[in-house]
């Protein structure tokens, strides 16, 4: 049976689950409040250079063919897909400096040349990382027909015979690495959704595992090819994107869902809704009043800088890190103070260093990235001045050159624009922080009570960053030809 299926939200999610639903006949039309596609995965060009203004590095490749495969599609028509090595160049206040590779052997070197033990602990980790995965896709990430895990059975998964993944994710890295700088850099991994290190279940370590069981990729041309390509596959397919069309409301009678309403009068009758904005506000545009996600449950937002370089700078990793000097201050500071860190560890991507494309003939493309709190307050002017201050003096304290004196273009993203431009509470990038168990595992559900009504996304089931967010549309998917297309 072909249903109408309208989804709001052109994010990955939305994208990926159009493609899904029109390959399997069902007619489609996705609303996307913003002028372009994607979501987050956003795109910015200026003066011959091309940015990505959200994810940087993909893992887990197969997960994005699988959803080209579902429409019939082959990704390798679409998108050249390149793998990392090195993975990214990690910098200390000390001056010490590694390259992090996923080449086992390789890595084995740098390990034993920091500290010989942790040779040993990285295999240990290697193994956790392997079962955890193994359990995590059984219980959790490919739930496939049903929905996501409730706490009874949670519960029961801590008594799965597992030693060192139930407890805190700090401390089992503390257990498994002695070198300060392994474990700095192993903590850095529940950043990657939005949480701390210091208050996360040590079952993240899966995120670690996964970069080195599938490698760190980038996309020639930029990550943002992924979004045209899925929206040109849904199109072929029949699906009808439209951009500019915010949904103000979902119309629904005696616990059905029947149409979504455009903020500019319009509506689309449909027999499947599908939110792939941020879940929390899902309530609002059903018509309650409920508040969105609260400061204390926001995962982190992020202060990113894009900077047009004018000339090369040969000696730049395609990744870098430099870290701050007190990690769990730093933590403490945006979980705890709502504050920008003092010291704020930052992130560089130079996606240039391996693709010529995305600049004009010379200079560099960067992307400079420090986590911030999703605050309840409004993020000022004043506070774009201290952030970037203390970013380009992070990276002074590094060894990188002063940016701003070779840059042609500098364009700020506050967690305040974030949260005004994708529609997410503080600019909170992953929905709902995972510390502590009911928070990393327990999101809102695939399918909701209104009937025809679903989440898709990183807000929702499974979680967020970008491969969770394919599955989390395969998901959503077959979801609805279960339960719907009967
Ligand atoms: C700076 C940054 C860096 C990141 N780095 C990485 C990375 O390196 N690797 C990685 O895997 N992931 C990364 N991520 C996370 C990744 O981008 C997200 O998890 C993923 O793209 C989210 O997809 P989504 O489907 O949840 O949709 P979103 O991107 O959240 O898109 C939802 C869309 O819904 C629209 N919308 C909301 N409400 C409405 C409405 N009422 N009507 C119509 N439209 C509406 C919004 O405008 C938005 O376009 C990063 C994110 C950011 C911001």
């Amino acid at each position: 049976m072909s249903l109408r299926v309208a989804i709001i939200g052109g994010g990955l999610g939305g994208l990926a689950t159009a493609v899904r639903l029109s390959a399997a006949g069902h007619m489609v039309t996705l609303c996307e409040a913003g002028p372009a596609f994607g979501g987050k995965m956003n795109r910015w060009q200026t003066q011959g250079y091309t940015f990505d203004t959200g994810p940087s590095l993909i893992t887990m490749p197969h997960v994005f063919e699988e959803t080209f495969k579902a429409a019939g599609a082959r990704m390798e028509d679409h998108l050249e897909l390149v793998r990392l090595e090195p993975v990214a160049e990690y910098i200390w206040p000390d001056g010490t400096r590694f390259e992090h590779s996923t080449n086992l052997p390789h890595w084995l070197d740098v390990l034993r040349a920091l500290e010989p033990r942790d040779a040993d602990g990285f295999l240990r980790f290697l193994e956790l990382g392997a079962r955890l995965f193994e359990l995590s896709s059984e219980t959790f990430l490919r739930r496939g027909m049903d929905q996501p895990p409730d706490w009874r059975t949670i519960k029961a998964l801590r008594h799965f015979p597992l030693r060192n993944a139930w407890g805190n994710y700090d401390k089992v890295v503390r257990s498994l690495f002695r070198s300060p700088y392994l474990r700095q850099m192993f903590n850095r991994y529940p950043t990657y959704v939005g949480s701390s290190p210091f208050r996360s279940p040590a079952t993240l370590l899966v995120i670690p595992y996964l970069e080195h069981a599938y490698g760190g990729w980038f996309v020639k041309g930029g990550l943002y090819r992924i979004v045209e390509a899925l929206a040109g596959v849904a199109r072929e397919k029949g699906a009808t994107l439209l951009a500019n069309a915010p949904v103000a409301r979902i119309g629904h009678e005696r616990g059905r869902v029947k149409s979504v309403h455009l903020a500019d009068g319009g509506s689309i009758n449909a027999d499947v809704v599908v939110m792939n904005g941020d879940a929390s506000f899902l309530n609002q545009l059903l018509g309650g009043d409920e508040p969105t996600l609260p400061p204390e449950r926001r995962s982190m937002s992020g202060f990113l800088t894009l900077a047009a370089m004018r000339n090369d700078m040969p000696n730049l990793h395609h990744h870098t890190v430099c870290f701050s000097a007190d990690y769990q201050r730093e933590f403490s500071q945006i979980f705890d103070d709502g504050e920008f860190p003092e010291d704020p560890t930052v992130y560089v991507n130079a996606p240039s260093r391996s693709d010529r494309g995305v600049v004009p003939g010379q200079g560099e493309t960067l992307f400079i990235m420090a986590n911030a709190p999703a605050r309840a307050e409004p993020w000022d002017e004043a506070m774009t001045r201290t952030a970037w201050q203390r970013v380009v003096g992070r990276l002074a304290r590094s060894g990188l050159p002063d940016l701003r004196e070779d840059a042609m273009a500098i364009d700020h993203w506050t967690p305040r624009r974030i949260g005004a431009s994708y529609r997410m509470p503080g600019g909170a990038i992953y929905g709902a922080h995972s510390h502590g168990w009911r928070n990393a595992f327990i999101r809102p559900a695939n399918r909701q009570r209104t009937r025809g009504l679903y989440l898709v996304g990183g807000s929702s089931h499974p979680g967020g960053g970008t491969p969770t967010v394919l599955l989390s549309a395969k998901i959503t998917s077959s979801l609805i030809e279960k339960h719907e297309s009967a």
